[in-house]
């Protein structure tokens, strides 16, 4: 049996013939530039939220980078994250001049250790910058209460966790401002790059608008200076179509994570991901801690199964934050994570059959 980490042609299949009579409309109507299917696309994003303003851009990345900005975070300002994330959730801090500030995770949901958080506020701190990783919601409870109390700004990096709640709640709508991605493999993936930002701060979401065309207020009036980050109306037509069948498509999610729950909770080499009672897991991603990793990594490859590592190595140890002083031991939890952690096939349309066949290879690797 042959099964890829990864494949998005089911997915993509399904909607194909909703997308390109969209796509048809828009080139009919030449509204290639934020035109109606962007605008609907944020109506759809603030009715599901169920927050004031929603904002689409051009990637999960300037999602999060325009938050920061709208914010004013800059230069001599720290910025409270973790290093067991995708790289996009730190290089935007860096490049607006500010001070990323790492904090470890929890060994079990992956997320924000929030014991720590407290004592890595300083009087530079601006905000917070929980990442719900593999679609698994940080302690949002914890988090919005210290950030009250130390008046912090949140964003929350919820580009794995579309569809995902904390304590009844979606994700996304607990924060100052939430950073959405459409990357194809994300919960709700694109035919391409596309972002959106939620926000419930009426003059910054107001500042967003503006900096993601440039800094546009109205035809050549540029109030601030700002970027081109304009989510393409062709990203918003196919993200309209697949909107509508997001929650089919997050219960198949579920379904593929109960079969690994099950088939795989005897397997005493293996701690399958752990959900707070307050969480409502989205599976972006069903990663698993694994003893000897990497010889299992090698064998389910040897027998077909194609799996990934999210992610191999902490941010605090890449080349391009050397400059941030931390070093290996500095994070733990993070490095050891990084040692042990698999991701699993997971995507719409995987069979029970490939399924069953992945836990028995797993199953066969531990008896040895
Ligand atoms: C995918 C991702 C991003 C960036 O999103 P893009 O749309 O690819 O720019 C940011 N943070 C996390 C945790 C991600 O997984």
């Amino acid at each position: 049996m042959k099964i890829p980490p990864m494949n998005l042609k089911l997915y993509n299949d399904m909607f194909k013939d909703d997308i390109l009579e969209r796509m048809k409309t828009i080139l009919d109507q030449n509204s290639f530039i934020l035109g109606p299917e962007v605008k609907e696309l944020e109506a759809n994003f603030k009715e599901t939220y169920n927050v004031p303003f929603s904002i689409g851009v051009n990637s999960g990345t300037d999602a999060l980078l325009l938050a920061l900005k709208a914010l004013n975070i800059g230069p001599g300002d720290e910025v409270i994250t973790v290093p067991f994330t995708f790289i996009a959730t730190v290089d935007v801090i860096i490049r607006l001049g500010a001070t990323p500030v790492f904090i470890d995770i929890e060994a079990d949901t992956f997320n924000m250790d929030v014991s720590q958080l407290e004592a890595a506020i300083t009087d530079k701190t601006k905000a917070i910058v929980p990442v719900h990783l593999y679609g698994l919601a940080a302690n949002m409870t914890d988090i919005m209460a210290i950030a009250e109390k130390h008046e912090l700004a949140v964003i929350e990096d919820a580009a794995q966790a579309q569809g995902a709640k904390w304590d009844g709640k979606f994700v996304g709508s607990f924060g100052d401002f939430a950073a959405f991605s459409f990357y194809p493999t994300k919960n709700l993936g694109g035919i391409g790059d596309g972002g959106m930002i939620l926000s419930t701060l009426e003059t910054e979401a107001g500042d967003v608008v503006k900096m993601r065309d440039h800094g546009r207020s109205e035809g050549y009036t540029f109030p601030l200076i700002g970027y081109n980050s304009r989510l393409s109306s062709f990203q918003a037509a196919g993200l309209n179509v697949k909107m509508k069948h997001l929650p089919e498509m997050l219960a198949a999610r579920k379904k593929i994570a109960a079969i690994y729950d099950e088939g795989l909770s005897d397997v005493a080499q293996i701690q399958c991901p752990v959900v707070p009672e307050k969480a409502e897991h989205s599976y972006n991603q069903y990663s698993i801690l694994a003893e000897n990793r990497d010889e299992l990594r090698a064998f389910l490859s040897e027998q077909g199964v194609g799996t990934m590592l999210y992610y191999p190595g902490p941010l605090h140890l890449q080349d391009c934050l050397q400059h941030l002083g931390y070093k290996e031991g500095s994070f733990p939890v993070s490095e050891k994570t990084c040692e042990k952690v698999l991701s699993l096939p997971m995507f719409f349309g995987l069979k029970d059959s490939e399924q069953s066949y992945i836990i028995e290879k797993i199953k066969e690797f531990y008896k040895g």
